[in-house]
Parts: structure tokens; sequence; C-alpha cells
């Protein structure tokens, strides 16, 4: 089996995986493992294809970093460089983007349920844009803003009966979700009406975000079909323009070789075509498009290092090979059985002619990171790479089992820093109490 390395990983002469022109054994001897390595080149491609697909057809946009994929100060820096935007879903990303300098004014507060302290301290930062999700927030959010006289800029959120799950997409009328208001059953058009007696909320237009790790556009393309039809309704019954349609992200990224991505040009060019064509056909200004990429600008760029350790052989069913990390570096695979591929960094050359299945060292039986894996037969101390773990895994981790975190590293053009320190036993007690005493 071949190994289809990303970004700009490539074989030395060594004959070890190189990452961002960085051999991969000597980063895991410098910062031991597990370790999660991030080719920042990859990140920044991504970054520029999406910004400037909207660029060359020239469509007003924002591209905003949908940063629960991995919330880390560093990354908020080079996102910042890259001209991003960013959403953010809590008071704790919103502080990291205020530690990494992130411009309040491009920062997009999303969630469910935002908290009044929340949003006392997002409106004491001056954020540019929140997404509504529901009527408590209207009131809440206007009554907060009044209080410290401000006034705030506003998406809604909404369902518009389209979920969609890597080829497939379902439509339902009845969008059974906890978030945002129902597109097609009156909901948003009393979110509306309420918002335009709020004087402390500026509503600019309309968000969706439809699902994850998503191959095909027929989904996003319904979505926006069936939004931009409402907006021509809301201009003639409410007088409601919408200068904002927020698509949200969700766009696909390659694990294994049974994934198959589109380009970010791609479901940029696919979104821009869809929404020019409904809009002229109603009559309707283009509005300003933003989308939200989480995944698609992190996942492929990381690749967690593990030492491997020990291995047991099932005689007849299988060998478990274990390594240094395991579910709380990567819960994916534990939580929703997410597929993963994997190579030895130090012996790139030999033929992947074994099957084995990489267990992690938790103790939980779920704990397993790849089922039948394709490798060289590993041996104890060999560097195991898992490509594509850039999303959703550090921003994921835990403590379980008392284990430190893992330390992040960035690399590009043959240079690499830490950008994220490993957890010390000491972090690990930081805020734990004595039984007795003072
Ligand atoms: C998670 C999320 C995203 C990003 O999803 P990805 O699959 O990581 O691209 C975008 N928008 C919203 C509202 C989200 O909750």
């Amino acid at each position: 089996m071949e190994i289809k390395l990303h970004g700009t990983s490539q074989i030395n002469q060594q004959q070890h995986l190189q990452i961002g022109g960085v051999d991969a054994v000597t980063l895991a001897q410098t910062y031991g493992t597990p370790l999660y390595v991030y080719d920042t080149s990859f990140v920044r491609n991504r970054a520029q294809a999406f910004k400037e697909t909207f660029a060359t057809e020239q469509v007003k946009a924002q591209v905003a970093y949908a940063s629960k994929a991995f919330a880390t100060v560093a990354m908020y820096q080079l996102m910042h460089e890259e001209g991003l935007s960013l959403d953010v879903v809590s008071a704790g990303e919103l502080y990291t983007a205020v530690q990494a300098g992130f411009p309040a004014e491009r920062i997009h507060f999303h969630g469910n349920n935002k908290t009044e302290a929340e949003l006392r301290y997002a409106i004491s930062e001056q954020v540019g844009c929140y997404v509504i999700d529901n009527f408590d927030e209207i009131e809440l959010l206007n009554r907060l803003a009044s209080e410290m006289s401000a006034t705030v800029n506003a998406l809604i959120r909404v369902t518009p009966g389209v979920e969609a799950h890597t080829h497939e997409f379902i439509t339902t009328g009845q969008d059974d979700s906890k978030f945002g208001f129902g597109l097609l059953n009156g909901q948003t058009e009393a979110a509306i009406q309420l918002l335009q007696t709020k004087a402390h909320i500026n509503h600019k237009g309309i968000h969706c975000h439809i699902g994850s790790q998503i191959f095909e556009m027929d989904g996003f393309i319904t979505a926006a079909d069936r939004i931009i039809t409402k907006m021509a309704e809301w201009q003639m019954t409410l007088n409601y323009t919408v200068d904002v349609l927020n698509l949200g992200g969700g766009f696909g990224i390659h694990y294994t070789d049974e994934d198959e991505p589109l380009a970010p040009e791609t479901y940029v060019r696919h979104i821009i075509q869809a929404v020019k064509q409904q809009t002229a056909a109603l009559g309707l200004d283009l509005p300003e498009i933003w989308i939200e990429p989480g995944r698609s600008l992190v996942g492929e760029a990381g690749t967690t290092l593990y030492t491997v350790g020990s291995s047991k052989k099932v005689p007849g069913i299988r060998q478990y090979v274990a390594v240094d990390g395991g579910m709380g570096d990567n819960i994916r695979p534990a939580l929703y059985e997410a597929k993963y591929s994997a190579a030895l960094a130090n012996r790139m050359n030999e033929p992947a002619d074994t099957t084995v299945s990489i267990a992690g060292k938790y103790c939980e039986s779920g704990d397993m990171l790849i089922w039948d894996a394709q490798l060289p037969q590993p041996v104890a101390g060999d560097v195991l790479a898992m490509f594509s773990t850039g999303a959703y895994g550090y921003s994921m981790a835990s403590n379980y089992n008392r284990v430190p975190r893992a330390a992040v590293v960035f690399v590009a053009d043959g240079q690499h820093r830490l950008v994220v320190k490993r957890e010390s036993f000491a972090d690990l007690v930081r805020n734990d109490l004595q039984l007795r005493g003072e």
C-alpha cells in the first residue's frame, strides 16, 4: 500500500518522514512523544485558497476560521497573518484570541447558550459579530448591549432543514436540532421581527451550518437556495434585507484513501455560483458571503507522532500494537469511529506488509486509534506518524488517566517552533487542594 503524504511531507535521505522540511524522527527526539506537528505552509495555502477564490470572483466575503478545531494562541496569530476572521464559541476561545492579539472586529461569537458573563466579556472586547441562536439570546444580548451602551452586529442562525454528512445529505421539513431558528416553521420570521424592535442589535443577516466532513455540494446549494428564496419574501413582507449570508463550514478532508474531498477553490466557486444564480433569479442584490472552515484549514496540516511500545498477538485474530498516546490526545476514533492512516516515520522505505491494530495506552478497551493499519511490522521504539490529526485532536484532548497533554510544534521551511508546551506533572495537580489544613 502506498502512503499518501500531505502538504509538504516527504521522505528524506534517511528514509524518514519529513514534514515541512523537518525530520519527524528528530522532532520526536527533540520534543518527546506524543507530539502534534503542524505544517503551517499547508494551513497558509488553504487559507489563501479560500480567500483568493472570493477575491478572484470579486465577491465581498469573510473567511472565518472555525477555531474549535484547534484553538491556540499561535494558530490564531497565523490566521490573523493570513487575513482570516475567527469564530469562537466560548469565553475561553475569546480569551485565547485576545491573548493572541486577534482584532476583535473580525471575531464572530457563536454558541447556543452564551452566558450573561460571556456576552458581557464579548461586548467589553467589542467583538465584531454575534451569531444569535435563539429568542432568549435576542433579549439577553439587547439588554446587555443597552446596559453597556453598545450596539452590536448580529446574524441569526437558522436550520434550513438540510443535514449533510460526507456523501449524503437529507432534507427535513422540521429540523430537530438544538441549534438555531427553524427556517421553514415561522421562527425565523418571528426572530427577524423581534430584532427589528431591538435598538442595540444591528441585524446583518443569516447564518447556517449544515454538517461536517462534507464531500458534495448539493447540501450547501439546497441550503443556500432555501434561504435566498426566503430572503425575497422577507424583503417584500418584512422590509428586511439580508446583507450577509454565512453558509458555515464543514468542507471535507482526506483522512484515508476512502475520502475524496473537493479542493477549497471548488467548494467556494460552487457556493458563489449558487448564491449568484438564485439571488439574480429573484432580483436580489448579492449579499456578502461568509464561510467558516475549521477542519479543512488545519486537519490535514496536523500529524501526531507516537512512540511504539508493547504489542500483543491474539493468535489467529489480530496483533495489537500500543503507542504512548491514544484517546487523551485524539478522542475521535473512540467517539465516532473516525478512521485514520499512519506510517512508521523512521522506516518509510519498508513495505507496509503487515496488518496491525494501533491501541492507545488509556484504560478503556475502546481506546483504539486505528483498526487494521497497514504498516511494516512495528517494533518498540519506532515512531508512528498518524496523519490528518490537526482538527479536533488537541482541542478535544483530556487528562484522562492523569496523562499530561502533549506538546504542539509548528514546522515550515525546515524550521520548527514549539507553540504549546507539554504539560508537566505539576500542571496536573495545579488546581488540586489538600484534604486537610490551610
Ligand atoms: C464546527 C463549526 C464549523 C466548522 O466545521 P468544520 O467541519 O470543522 O469545517 C463552522 N461553523 C459552525 C457554526 C460550527 O459549529
